[in-house]
């Protein structure tokens, strides 16, 4: 392969009405279905859609792609991806690469997807409250010390902010504790957080019709953790686990993207060892020089109606 490699990769999470399947009552925004087929009709005004096993020669084989090549990725394996995206694709002949977490059914909603859940029904300030009031003294002290940090990338002077200062010191520097503490807030104010995952998570038939369907699946580790918070020995882990979950997928090699966009330096050899060829990112960027380190722009952020609701 020549580096770099011009392409254009979208990233998307949510794509869901109010109402619909997918939203199903949680409260939890994301792209408008309208928002996302307005921006398929743009897109294809300037660029050639692509696919996974395309972009994989290219990089494996050098075989050349349109400069304009453009491939859509999908994160998190929520069941947006099915109801919504994936009848708009096969209509359109374009081939989705969806990265899924391969969960069992048992194991409930990754601490990201718990926190979405319980935003839309406390609010953040509702959320914040009930967290703090079940933290010891040593763990409030590690919260307001992370939330101190983190206040630097994210300044508190915007709702967003806010939430991120919040999701950050939840998913990096409190990760072990909140998750029960959040599973038994979801138990109290939403209900049974299993009973919700298998609602929200692409089950393995409907993986299944995608595949059959002409999409690709790649790896998202199994827990969603930041890749830079957690030790090298987890992501090997982490790793190993969607490698052993994509065998019974398609074939590889396949491709990765991390959890949160978190990076670090061994993730490239970790990847390789397991059957990895190419590893996405969340850094805005349109030419790659590390087939472990492309870049990706975040869809509904680029949409006319970025809130999806609003
Ligand atoms: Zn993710």
């Amino acid at each position: 392969m020549n580096y770099p490699l011009e392409l254009t990769v979208m990233l998307y999470h949510y794509v869901r009405d109010r109402g619909d399947d997918a939203e199903a009552g949680s409260g939890i925004p994301g792209m408008s279905v309208r928002a996302f087929e307005a921006q398929l009709d743009e897109l294809s005004k300037q660029h050639t859609f692509t696919t996974w096993p395309d972009v994989r020669a290219a990089l494996q084989e050098g075989k050349p792609i349109p400069s304009s090549a453009c491939l859509l990725t999908f994160d998190d394996g929520v069941i947006d991806h099915y109801v919504n995206v994936f009848k708009i694709l096969r209509d359109r002949h374009i081939s989705g690469l969806f990265f899924v977490m391969n969960r069992c059914e048992r194991e409930g909603l990754i601490l990201a997807h718990k926190i979405h859940f319980l935003l839309a029904r406390l609010g953040l300030t509702g959320l914040r409250e009930a967290i703090w009031e079940k933290l010891n003294s040593e763990q409030r002290e590690r919260f307001t010390q992370a939330e101190k940090r983190y206040q630097l990338k994210y300044p508190p002077v915007s709702l967003d902010n806010r939430i991120n200062l919040l999701k950050a010191v939840l998913q990096r520097d409190l990760s072990l504790e909140a998750d029960p503490l959040l599973r038994s807030l979801f138990e109290i104010h939403i209900g049974s957080e299993n009973g919700a995952a298998q609602k929200y998570y692409l089950n393995s038939e409907q993986i299944r019709e995608m595949a059959a369907g002409g999409m690709h699946f790649g790896g998202h580790s199994q827990n969603h953790p930041w890749f830079d918070w957690i030790d090298a020995e987890t992501r090997a882990s982490e790793i190993k686990a969607s490698a052993e979950w994509l065998q019974q997928i398609e074939p590889g090699p396949w491709a990765f993207a991390y959890p949160y966009g978190g990076l670090s330096e061994d993730s490239p050899k970790l990847l390789k060892n397991q059957g990895f060829v190419a590893a996405f990112t969340t850094k805005t960027q349109l030419r790659h020089s590390d087939p472990y380190f492309i870049g990706r722009l975040d869809g509904e952020e680029f949409a006319q109606d970025g809130q999806g609701y609003a």
